[in-house]
């Protein structure tokens, strides 16, 4: 499926490898076409087709297919084929089912939902995909499992393993489960949405077609006719340091991408939301200063969760109570 920059080169990947692949092409800014996914499978009668190769969520253009739904449409076309997912933007910041939804493959990467810096590249096999291996005639070296399954077998690496980045990636996992998934998922979606309510604030539109693909991990703004999406990043990164992401591909110059994954806060977001804004007008574009950021601050307002009980902290100003006659043990108040 080619919905975007990502799954354009993961095409590329697996011709590259020799593989014949059926592309499926839709609109940049739609998401995955489940009924003509079911219908390809359908006609395949001899199950010539070995894999679907899915971005779960399409970084270029702000998309995130339902792999569900492509779980599903497989099992209606009854057939055997390995269902594969790129999840390198969505994995630790969207739900993902690697279980429920039967993905054989999982891909992801240490430099995105993991919070990690960019270096470990993270595969994830069904018992099915593993089976698999054993007849499948690609050429394969450092991704292949039948060394890696061998040598992990008695503690080790069949190479030198990155051990600072599998450090970091056991702290980023003890972070998230600390948070917990489903409170991560949730912030990011109140994250997005506010995004969302900026950029329609700014009378913009998103990539995205339809709210159903709208990502929570990336909004991609599409920029008006006659100016230039490169402009506003260019303006934003050299006047406010602001790193904002690229059109990418045939999207060059039409857009640009706001990435609201991994550890932030709306705070966090807002200053990127206002450098946005201040980029937009410094290129000329007819925004009114503060609309972007109002909204969003709005939306984050009404949503923000109601504030924990501080019951050991005296109020800022409040005068400390006098411990009684030394008889009553002083609370100690750490703060980190
Ligand atoms: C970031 C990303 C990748 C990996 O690309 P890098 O250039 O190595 O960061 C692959 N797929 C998706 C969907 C991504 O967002």
């Amino acid at each position: 499926m080619r919905l975007g920059q990502f799954s354009h080169l993961w095409i590329d990947l697996a011709q590259r490898h020799g593989l014949r692949v059926d592309i499926l092409d839709v609109e940049w800014g739609e998401g995955a076409p489940v009924e003509r996914i079911e219908d390809l499978l359908t006609k395949d009668k001899q199950h010539e087709i070995k894999g679907v190769l899915i971005v779960q969520n399409e970084t270029a253009t702000g998309v995130t297919n339902d792999v569900g739904a492509v779980r599903r449409a497989m099992d209606a076309a009854k057939h055997p084929a390995l269902l594969y997912v790129d999840g390198v933007s969505s994995v630790g910041s969207i739900d993902f089912r690697m279980d429920e939804w039967r993905v054989d493959l999982a891909i992801t990467g240490s430099q995105k939902g993991l919070m990690l810096p960019a270096g470990l590249g993270i595969v994830c096999a069904s018992p099915k995909a593993l089976a698999a291996r054993e007849h499948a005639k690609c050429p394969r070296v450092f991704f292949d499992f039948g060394d890696m399954i061998k040598a992990n077998a008695t503690g080790y690496f069949p190479y030198t393993p990155a051990l600072p980045m599998l450090y970091g990636l056991r702290e980023s996992l003890d972070m998230i489960s600390e948070q917990g998934l489903d409170t991560i998922f949730a912030r990011h979606h109140r994250l997005a949405e506010g995004v969302r309510a900026a950029v329609r604030a700014w009378g913009l539109k998103l990539c995205a077609r339809e709210p159903r693909w709208y990502s929570d991990t990336v909004s991609a703004v599409m920029v008006p006719e006659g100016t230039s999406g490169v402009d506003v990043i260019d303006v934003a990164f050299r006047r406010y340091n602001l790193a904002l992401g690229a059109g990418l591909g045939r999207l060059a110059g039409k857009l640009f991408r706001i990435g609201h994954l991994g550890d932030l806060n709306e705070l966090m977001l807002l200053g990127a939301i206002a450098g946005v804004e201040m980029a937009m007008r410094d290129v000329g574009m007819k925004i009114t200063a503060g609309a972007g950021v109002a909204a969003a601050a709005e939306h984050y307002r009404g949503t923000a969760a109601p504030l924990p009980a501080r019951a050991s902290m005296p109020s800022p100003g409040a005068p400390q109570a006098p411990s009684a006659g030394g008889a009553a043990t002083p609370r100690t108040v750490v703060r980190t």
